[in-house]
């Protein structure tokens, strides 16, 4: 078991370096190191599969005696680990990291130039790996399937499909009722922000909320994102706009939710496999349970309107707490996903989802992409993009090579919400511990139903012990309908 033990620990440790490599890449690195970066990050990659398929791995778990049930959840894991990565020949897996390396250095470009042409090449190149992954991967239906199993366990794109249609057919009547209602003024989130002083107000509530930064830290990056090289090292990163509060402020609490869902695994996990979160669905209701559910929440603002207050004095000084929350809670279609409000951020996903079956299906053809999503932003949400910046370009993860991925962020909208009723019936004074800025009881909840078993728990079973619930959009529902019907008067 020991010697099992010591193995995973190894692979685990060239995973993590891997990813260092990566979030340097995103934050400090210089842009000419971009080919032997994606190369060094090629070989830790492979090495680190090798690892894990190689005979050694299987002969230890065949001779290994469980000395706990974490030994068993060990073994049992990463067998399954194995057995998935043994479907991939190693070429095909340094190939992907040798492309997503370059291409999301030619995204970069792409993005901050407005010229798709420079990403297109490497976007086919991508597709064409990922579709061979997903035929090495295997699957019973679709393609799809393949890739989004790889994010969120157990998950078919035909459940998907159906929880997504259920989910539009009541999310695009709600943004009708409030696009008829008066319109929401959002002028207290708008104006001199000074860049500073919301860099030191974001990391002052973060820690509050739990993010420990004994442990972790911020940077600046183009694309906000968390990571984690051991449950005592996980990062975020942020942007800040300084004429606008709520990507800077909001992508910092959602970043750090992600981080307290790691800085929160059973520490006896440590170094092995099962240190991670469960699934992406279930770490995105980590990250939008705390930048929704609580830090767009009117107890949160009663808390923390008159520090924001006295920040930015020249913002807010004329403003309510009232008018301030009504500023961070309005519903207007637009072109940013991480920027778009509660409501209508779901079509965003959904636009993702359709696309991306296109592409894995070869229905539809790289060059065709910056139309086809535009002509779908226009018909659901009403509003075109007049740039591929805003458009196709926005999004980091297809340069990643991450497809099936997006998908992910929808479920974790239902989950975060699910556990929060199921939190609020535990601990019933839940809004007058937020109105007074205390957060411990709630992520003591989240540690004990949700960050504390890393991946010895699926997604839905998480689920369906904390809250007594499968996954249902219902929830998420009567919050948004209850929420944005008392801001907007219906
Ligand atoms: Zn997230």
């Amino acid at each position: 078991m020991q010697a099992l033990r010591d193995r995973l620990s190894r692979i685990t440790d060239l995973n993590h370096a891997a990813a260092i490599l990566e979030w340097d890449q995103e934050t400090y690195m210089p842009e000419g190191a971009e080919e032997s970066r994606a190369r060094q990050v090629a070989t830790l990659r492979s090495l680190s599969h090798e690892l894990l398929v190689d005979d050694a791995t299987l002969n230890l778990m065949e001779s290994a005696s469980p000395e706990s049930p974490i030994d068993q959840d060990l073994i049992r894991i990463t067998r399954k680990d194995v057995e998935k990565a043994t479907r991939v020949p190693a070429s095909l897996i340094a190939e992907l990291a040798i492309a997503s390396g370059r291409s999301k250095g030619a995204w970069q470009k792409a993005r901050a130039t407005n010229n798709f042409g420079i990403f297109a090449p490497h976007l086919e190149k991508i597709v064409d790996l990922t579709v061979q992954h997903a035929e090495a991967l295997g699957y019973d239906q679709n393609p799809y399937d393949a890739l989004l199993d790889q994010y969120e366990e157990g998950m078919t794109t035909a459940e998907v499909a159906r929880v997504f249609l259920d989910l539009k057919s009541q999310v695009i009547p709600l943004v009708k009722k409030i696009a008829d209602a008066p319109k929401l003024d959002d002028r207290a989130v708008h104006g001199a922000f000074p860049e500073d002083a919301q860099w030191a107000f974001g990391i002052e509530v973060a820690k509050q909320l739990g993010y420990d930064f004994h442990c972790g830290r911020q940077d600046l990056s183009a694309h906000p994102f968390s990571t984690a090289f051991s449950i005592t090292d996980v990062r975020i990163t942020t942007r800040v706009d300084p004429s606008f509060f709520s990507p800077g402020f909001f992508g910092t609490l959602h970043e750090a939710g992600h981080a307290m869902y790691e800085q929160g695994i059973d520490m006896a996990l440590e170094g092995t496999p099962l240190a991670d979160g469960t699934s992406l669905g279930m770490h995105e209701s980590q990250s939008r349970l705390w930048e929704n559910l609580i830090g767009r929440s009117k107890p949160f603002w009663s808390h923390y309107f008159p520090q924001a207050q006295a920040l930015f004095p020249e913002v807010l000084g004329k403003e309510t707490l009232e008018s301030f929350y009504q500023s961070a809670n309005t519903v207007a279609p637009s072109l940013i996903r991480v920027e778009a409000d509660e409501v209508t951020y779901n079509l965003h996903i959904m636009l993702r989802f359709e696309l991306e079956q296109e592409m894995i299906a070869g229905k539809i053809s790289i060059k065709d992409l910056p139309n086809a999503w535009n002509d779908r932003m226009e018909s659901w949400l009403g509003v075109r993009p007049s740039t591929d910046s805003d458009g196709v370009l926005q999004d980091i993860h297809w340069s990643l090579g991450a497809i099936g991925y997006f998908p992910t962020y929808a479920l974790g909208n239902l989950m975060s919400t699910q556990l929060f009723d199921a939190a609020k019936r535990d601990i019933p004074n839940l809004d007058s511990l937020t109105a007074s800025g205390q957060f411990a009881d709630l992520l003591g909840w989240l540690r004990t139903h949700v960050h504390t078993h890393g991946r010895r728990k699926t997604a839905s079973e998480i689920l369906f012990d904390a809250t007594g619930a499968p996954l249902s959009s219902a929830s998420w529902m009567k919050y948004a309908t209850k929420k944005f019907g008392d801001l907007y008067g219906f």
